[in-house]
């Protein structure tokens, strides 16, 4: 299985660290607002790598976040934490935002046919873990206290600016003004930070530590985890010092994932990360997701429109993973199309021809090259490009009656690799007789009693459609 390596800037097999388990970190969801469709985007895609991972014979074993607390506003360590500003915005406490949208979250997981990670972990029940993992930083000599919290010295760490190819002397000559002017180096960020003495009263999540601002007593003041040491602690306390694959979003590159390296590196000296994976930008109707636009769609919400979640799958599986990506309601349309084409083409399973049609070979040769497409850096588009090229080769011949089975266990093959369920169940036998009453109503001209039939074979939820061979049935 092949996959472009972030870290090396170049294409690699998979070469797990022990034998066929794959250790497998994602950056999840920062719970003070609903996610939407361009994080949507990115949870299906690291799905798609975990059914690839499973269906190629590896084990995987996938962590990931939920970050509860310590994400301010801006990635790097300006403004106010995330969940705190959702809790004013809300009028609930931190803790109750954090709730709610963690819930929502897995509800949009669950409607999205996601694979429930291994393991779901909140950042706010690994503090103690992210506080050894300062000291072990401070120990070493790579943190510096400050007024507003410990911070981590970037220059400590030897090949800082590798990982996004940064530029630091171009980092820190475009630093903005408000540039917190204790740091040492634009690039220095947080590993804790001490809760504002005039918020202290209201902020709803701190926690006690061996740090306080300088001049004040040790342990007098309650703060709260940067969000990058959120990631190295809990990757490493369950994954280990070295992990097979680490994932996020492609904005993560520049601060966090540099951030999360740099931390994680400097307290064991080994490789964080052999493979590092990015997902690309989604633009909505042509245009980048802000709050400004609203157009940062719910999933829940495009359900209630009727549009079913196989048919979102499809159109984030339309576009590779690693370049840029559009949503539109346009293209749920054609992928909802799209959709019932390949449940129509499952349906051709019930109605083989013994003459000709789709050959068990010929199926075979399919599902190896849909197969490779994904292990070849997750290819979605290609593996879409193979299924429709069958659909139009049964839709043409029909399937032959001696790969009838080859052609079902294909479709539940396809369940587990795409994560779409295409009905398949045969139709009950009074179904069948009005399909040949209504067969014979045609040859005998009687086009009242075929259009009668026709509807309502459709309100039991068929479609019927008349070919040069005869009428094939489907689903709706
Ligand atoms: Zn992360």
């Amino acid at each position: 299985m092949k996959l472009y390596n972030t870290l090396t800037r170049a294409t690699e097999t998979l070469a797990p660290l022990t034998a066929q388990q794959v250790t497998m970190y994602t950056c999840g969801p920062t719970v003070y607002d609903y996610a939407h469709i361009g994080h949507w985007y990115t949870y299906v895609r690291w799905d798609m790598l975990v059914r690839t991972l499973k269906i190629s014979g590896f084990t995987p074993n996938w962590v990931m976040n939920i970050t509860d607390v310590g994400h301010l506003v801006s990635d790097a360590d300006d403004g106010e934490d995330k969940l705190e500003k959702g809790a004013r915005r809300e009028g609930k406490s931190a803790w109750e935002v954090a709730e709610f949208y963690t819930s929502d979250f897995l509800e949009g997981m669950h409607l999205l046919n996601i694979t429930a990670p291994d393991m779901l972990t909140k950042a706010t029940e690994h503090i103690a873990e992210q506080i050894a993992m300062i000291k072990v930083l401070e120990a070493k000599g790579y943190t510096y206290i400050i007024d507003d919290g410990v911070y981590y010295d970037t220059t400590k760490f030897e090949g800082y600016a590798n990982f996004a190819r940064l530029d630091l002397d171009d980092l820190q000559a475009g630093a903005r003004v408000e540039f917190n002017t204790q740091k040492r180096n634009v690039s220095d960020f947080a590993l804790w930070k001490f809760s504002p003495i005039d918020s202290e009263q209201q902020r709803d999540m701190q926690w006690d530590s061996p740090w306080s601002p300088p001049g004040t007593s040790a342990g007098s003041r309650k703060g709260f985890p940067g969000w990058h040491i959120e990631c190295s602690a809990m990757a490493m306390k369950y994954l280990g010092e070295t992990i097979d694959i680490h994932a996020g979003g492609i904005d993560h590159i520049q601060i966090h994932h540099t951030n999360e390296i740099a931390q994680s590196e400097a307290v064991t000296g080994k490789r964080f990360a052999n493979i590092w994976l990015h997902s690309n930008h989604v633009m909505v109707e042509g245009e980048k997701i802000s709050k400004s636009l609203g157009n940062g769609v719910r999933i829940q919400d495009l359900l209630e429109r009727g549009i079913p979640a196989g048919a979102i799958r499809l159109h984030i599986l339309e576009s590779n993973y690693r370049s840029q990506s559009k949503f539109s309601t346009d293209g749920l349309v054609a992928a909802t199309q799209r959709l019932s084409g390949y449940r129509a083409m499952a349906a051709r399973g019930w109605q083989c021809v013994t003459d000709g049609g789709l050959s068990p070979k010929e199926l075979l040769n399919y599902q190896q090259d849909m197969l490779h497409a994904l292990q070849d850096d997750l290819n979605t588009p290609k593996v879409l490009f193979e299924l429709s090229a069958l659909e139009t080769a049964i839709d043409i011949d029909g399937i032959n009656i001696e790969c009838q089975k080859a052609f079902f266990a294909f479709i539940s093959w396809l369940k587990q690799a795409l994560g779409i369920e295409l009905l398949v169940n045969d139709i009950p036998e009074e179904l069948r007789a009005m399909i040949i009453e209504r067969e014979r109503a045609r040859s005998n001209k009687d086009w009242a009693k075929s259009d009668r039939l026709r509807d309502e074979l459709s309100g039991q939820g068929i479609t019927v459609k008349d070919t040069a061979s005869g009428t094939i049935w489907h689903w709706q």
